[in-house]
């Protein structure tokens, strides 16, 4: 289970996540979604500690973190447990594909490379690019580029995969593959947080949906009741914007 307790986060004047409190149990795939500049972007990368937060505290299982104290160690452990995939990818360009797999399990896991190998290999097999292992990201397209991203964030073998805005760079044609692979992960009972504007995918795959707008979470829920019959104005003027 992961649990965020008063996550708070201000740039300067601007406070962009205001006390966030949620919870998400083990296997659940839960959907953020909010307008432009709600907050979801960065209460994301809050969990990762990408961003720190000015107040608020974490718990991915046994594992416990107050945002407020945390040392370097605290972090390391705290990355230990969560894996991001980008919205832009962040590959490394001069790497091929199992070697970008593999450059976390080496460094961060302080695996022995033939095992790094071996279940970056298979993780790359996973999202279908068994044949692309030795390839450089300029020689994939964007969406196998991205099935990189979601292959390098398994190899690390996650508490939690968190997804920030992974299709909203591709071009409309490439979006289905890599939600296809997402959907597939999410079927084996990885733990994920979603940040999307594909509402299809929420409904289809979500078992909560988290709605947030100016910091807060205005409302969650099931798919059903958040999309069916959301009970707060603001979140029915969103949904009724975006159908
Ligand atoms: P979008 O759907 O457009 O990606 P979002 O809901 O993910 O939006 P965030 O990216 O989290 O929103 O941004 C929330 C607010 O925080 C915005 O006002 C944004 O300008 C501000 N913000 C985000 N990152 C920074 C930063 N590094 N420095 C200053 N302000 C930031």
């Amino acid at each position: 289970m992961i649990e965020l307790k008063q996550i708070s986060k201000s740039f300067g004047k601007n406070q962009v996540l205001q006390s966030i409190d949620l919870t998400v149990e083990k296997g659940e795939v839960v959907v953020i979604l909010g307008p432009s500049g709600s907050g979801k972007t960065t209460l994301l990368r809050c969990i990762n500690y990408l961003e720190k937060p000015d107040n608020g505290q974490i718990r991915i299982g046994d594992f416990k973190l107050d945002f407020k104290t945390a040392g370097k160690k605290d972090i390391h452990n705290l990355r230990q447990r969560s894996a991001m995939v980008f919205q832009h990818y962040n590959l490394f360009k001069h790497k091929t594909a199992l070697e970008n797999v593999m450059e976390g399990l080496l460094i961060v896991q302080k695996l022995p490379k033939d095992e790094a190998r071996r279940r970056s290999t298979q993780m790359l097999e996973k999202v279908g690019l068994a044949a692309k292992l030795d390839a450089y990201p300029s020689e994939l397209s964007g969406g196998q580029q991205q099935r990189v991203g979601i292959a390098r964030a398994l190899a690390l073998n996650p508490e939690v995969i968190l997804f920030d805005e992974p299709t909203s760079a591709l071009d409309p044609e490439l979006v289905g593959e890599v939600l296809d692979v997402i959907r597939k992960i999410a079927g084996e009972g990885i733990t994920m947080i979603v940040v999307t504007h594909e509402m299809g995918f929420a409904r289809d795959v979500a078992n909560h949906v988290v709605f947030m707008d100016g910091g807060v979470i205005v409302e969650e829920g099931k798919p059903s009741e958040l999309f069916g019959k959301p009970k707060e104005e603001r979140t029915k003027q969103f949904l009724k914007r975006i159908a």
